[in-house]
């Protein structure tokens, strides 16, 4: 990587001491694990819209689609002064082209979803909010891959969140070159089989378009291609279909494997589907045959490198 990803995140998730109480969510992934390929851009809405460390707590009340933002105890209303500030803050982060969000869970300013909303006349809470900032956020960007901290624990919702982000940096630095058509195809080429192992529908549909691109201005098809590329990693990629995936690149080496090497690899492939070997075992023994046979597609191919190894995204079982 020749420069680092550009994420927001909540700032108290960095170890800033920014919350209510004056304390901190440092998050020691986050921060220690992905932290040294992040270009990290925190942001703190309560803090950055004017309110002081410590404060007093706040909650949404009210609608869900559309709630008040109050001090817990004294009933301030907030909802104005956060408003104006995330309608602000959201447009000057577009010049900062961020390639995804990490937000704070939970929280009714930064929470991305199953925010608490209470009742104007009190009563049990709803989980059916939207932090305000993170909605302003998510409706500005929708495309951009966004989590919560709390969900990137599971290891297959980080690997897919991820794995999304470098591909939204590469897409960043592509389209900063000033792309050529042949430029947008070859990076097509290089994410064909990422993209088949999410769904091999949206792998057709991208090929049939990318297929007609001189038919586009470039500019046109960007924007296309982009939101095609987006929807088809968010769905997630399943043990099925990498084995599909996987067993599609053993065709490339029919002429030089024997029997018994595509015997042992296609039973690999079959132990990584029953949840025997995690995923870096058969893509380990696919990546020694790409090197060792020479095969320039495979080896450009991002769905055998997607991010770096030492983050052992596909080392989980
Ligand atoms: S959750 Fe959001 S608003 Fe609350 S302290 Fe963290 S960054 Fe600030």
């Amino acid at each position: 990587m020749d420069t680092k990803i550009r994420l927001g995140i909540s700032s108290c998730l960095l170890g800033n001491k920014v919350r209510y109480d004056g304390q901190h969510k440092y998050d020691s992934w986050l921060v220690e694990e992905l932290g040294p390929y992040m270009d990290y851009v925190p942001v703190c809405p309560e803090v950055e819209c004017g309110l002081p460390v410590p404060r007093e707590a706040m909650r949404l009340v009210g609608e869900s689609a559309n709630p008040q933002l109050l001090t817990t105890n004294t009933g301030k209303d907030i909802t104005e002064q956060m408003q104006s500030y995330c309608r602000a803050r959201v447009k000057q982060l577009a010049a900062d082209h961020l390639c995804g969000y990490v937000f704070k869970s939970n929280s009714p300013s930064s929470g991305m979803e199953r925010v608490k909303v209470y009742p104007h006349k009190g009563g049990v809470a709803s989980k059916t909010g939207v932090g305000m900032f993170a909605r302003e956020f998510m409706n500005a960007f929708p495309l951009l891959p966004v989590e919560e901290e709390g969900r990137l624990h599971d290891p297959d919702l980080r690997e897919n969140f991820i794995e999304r982000i470098f591909v939204v940096h590469r897409w960043h630095e592509l389209m900063s070159s000033k792309p050529k058509p042949g430029d947008l195809v070859n990076f097509h080429t290089r994410h064909k089989l990422l993209i088949m192992a999410h769904s091999t529908v949206d792998y057709r549909k991208m090929g049939k378009v990318v297929a007609e691109i001189t038919k586009y201005p470039t500019a046109e098809f960007s924007l296309l291609y982009f939101a095609m590329l987006m929807e088809a990693l968010r769905k997630p990629a399943t043990r099925s279909k990498h084995q599909n995936v996987m067993l599609h690149i053993l065709g490339y080496f029919k002429k030089e494997l024997s029997t018994s090497e595509k015997e042992e690899l296609i039973s690999i492939i079959d132990q990584y589907k029953q949840n025997l070997y995690p995923l870096i075992v058969p893509i380990t023994l696919l990546n020694h045959y790409v090197r060792k046979y020479d095969k320039p597609y495979l080896a450009e191919q991002f769905y055998l490198h997607p991010h770096p190894a030492e983050l052992k995204l596909r080392n989980h079982s």
